[in-house]
């Protein structure tokens, strides 16, 4: 049989973040490609200033859009969805998504200014569909959004499961628990690749259920002496419903705080993922309501500065406001990189007297992702041939390997941009393609090797000076040169002014070139951004940008 099965991650290996996998089949001339998710990263303040959201380079997909039969996504988490909006019109091809993720990124895309209607192609839960030559079975698995699917994909060469992001919990609050008789069905069969989730591998044992979590979610709520705000990942409906529950146990009122938990909410409800749950209020009810009577459900549990329970805790919500008494719970867990953003907004609910309680103390947050011997089991029952570890950092990738060979499994490690045989034969990297990030910068896409982030970090490392001189074309001063300087500190440890010092450096520079190099703008700029640097730097320990205009006249 001709042809062969080909994948290969252009993200989200080596990472957290930015799932994008690309499978293809065909031989090396032609090859129609499956592309499964298009997430995104979350950029922090600190390490790319400007940056919020980081996209995989998808110009290889680009260049192959004519061969793409049509993108699946998994489920509508942001790290595998969330990429969509910007770089689909780059691809303009059939997307395939189940109908609350369909939904999701609707209700998303009315949201943003310009963004073209997706052509989405609604998959029933558990359905088998084709596009194009893939065939593909949907495994419904737990996980913490609704609606979260394994996909099996048969062909000609054998079978593969892309597990997505995946847990086993026999008793979620909502949705369908991992389907563990199809998977084993899948391990009947035969299954000569197994891709999958290796976030939670360090971890051992099992994660907890979430219906753990809504009992003590429960708990906190009807013992609150006051006001209650629980903030968490506005797309994990189920612990919506498990608040709302609660709620109803503690006779509180439930009032949203957010546009992307109002969104969410209307999204769930839509699809009737919140039936038989009571209604919502809005914020404009939240000052009418008496403390022992409320819960508010806010956005802003990662320490998003725009977001509600940021501004609560700076006391600057135009309606919410909490006070000495009040209770705020953190049902959610710090993606890698926020700690410290959070840490803030704890430090200003405490400082206002509010108690916090995180997963620290209590049982308020699990993750959807599978624990050691929820990975054993998933290996257990399908039985593949070869794993291949994805959605994880290097140490998180190697730990699931470790535990896959334990079990008698082969393995085969990659990285973004690998392109792995997977079949016929047992998987081997046979070539690379073109992977790496883009920036989303204001509404631009800019690659992440342009200079632009990198001069960015450099000046707000160590500011700038800019020179401004005139000279006549024979080589002589105009006028006084023009000295500005931003983000210089203002003196020396002396007391001169550092702009004094800079000015002095620019005439001395210029005093001292031969009256030949005068009349050569080039060099005069060359020799005063040298002179300033040196001589700012003598006095500071670092060393400023400059940059210099000569103006002839
Ligand atoms: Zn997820
Ligand atoms: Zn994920």
């Amino acid at each position: 049989m001709a042809g062969e099965l080909v994948f290969a991650p252009l993200g989200g290996v080596g990472e957290i973040g930015m799932n994008l996998a690309i499978y293809g089949l065909g031989d090396q001339r032609r090859r129609t490609w499956l592309v499964v998710d298009v997430g995104v990263s979350f950029a922090s303040e600190e390490n790319l200033p400007g940056i919020d959201l980081i996209f995989p380079d998808i110009r290889y997909l680009v260049e192959e859009r004519r061969n793409i039969a049509g993108i699946v996504l998994t489920h509508a988490h942001e790290d595998h969805y969330g990429a969509m909006l910007d770089l689909w019109p780059k691809l303009k091809v059939p997307v395939y998504a189940t109908p609350f993720t369909a939904a999701l990124l609707e209700a998303k895309r009315q949201g943003e200014y310009g963004v073209p209607e997706l052509p989405i192609t609604k998959i029933a839960l558990g359905s088998r569909f084709n596009v194009g030559p893939f065939d593909i079975e949907l495994v419904s698995v737990a996980h913490s959004i609704p609606e979260s699917n394994a996909l099996i994909l048969r062909t000609p060469h054998g079978n593969v499961l892309h597990t997505g992001d995946w847990k086993l919990d026999p008793t979620p609050v909502l949705g369908p628990p991992t389907d563990e008789a199809k998977l084993r069905a899948l391990g009947a069969e035969g299954c000569h690749v197994l891709i999958g989730d290796s976030t939670n591998a360090v971890r051992e044992g099992r994660s907890p259920s979430e219906s753990d979590v809504a009992k003590t979610l429960t708990e906190l709520i009807v013992k609150a002496p006051r006001r209650v705000a629980v903030t968490t990942f506005a797309s994990n409906v189920a612990r919506i419903k498990a608040v709302a529950i609660a709620a109803l146990q503690a006779e509180r009122e439930i009032v949203v705080v957010g546009r992307a938990m109002d969104r969410v909410i209307a999204v769930a409800r839509e699809t009737g993922y919140l039936e038989g749950v009571q209604p919502f209020h809005g914020m404009d009810v939240y000052g009418h309501l008496p403390p022992d009577k409320v819960v508010a459900l806010c956005t802003g549990s990662q320490g998003e500065p725009r977001a509600a329970l940021a501004r609560i805790a700076q006391d600057e919500h135009p309606e919410v406001a909490l006070s000495k008494g009040d209770r705020v719970i953190f049902s959610s867990r710090p993606i890698p990189g926020n700690e410290k953003a959070i840490g803030r907004i704890i430090n200003g609910l405490i400082d206002q007297g509010v108690e916090v309680i995180t997963d620290r103390t209590h049982l308020v947050h699990v993750s959807g992702h599978p624990r050691q011997a929820e990975l054993e089991d998933m290996i257990g029952w399908v039985k593949p041939r070869t794993v291949i570890p994805v959605h994880g950092e290097s140490l998180h990738l190697s730990e699931h390997a470790a535990l896959a060979r334990r079990l008698g499994a082969r393995t085969q490690m990659i990285r973004n941009g690998d392109l792995v045989r997977l079949a016929p034969g047992d998987p081997e990297i046979i070539d690379e393609v073109p992977a790496g990030r883009i920036y989303k910068d204001g509404s631009l896409l800019i690659q992440a090797e342009s200079r632009t982030v990198a001069d960015r970090k450099r000046l707000s490392f160590s500011g700038v000076i800019s020179v401004a001189l005139a000279i006549n074309d024979k080589g002589q001063l105009l006028a006084d040169p023009e000295v500005e300087m931003i983000g210089i500190p203002d003196s020396t440890a002396d007391g001169m002014p550092m702009g004094d010092i800079a000015y002095n450096a620019v005439v001395e520079t210029f005093d001292t070139l031969p009256k030949a190099r005068r009349r050569d703008p080039d060099s005069v700029a060359e020799a005063i951004r040298r002179g300033v640097r040196a001589a700012v730097a003598q006095h500071w320990r670092k060393k400023p940008n400059v940059t210099v205009h000569i103006l002839i006249v």
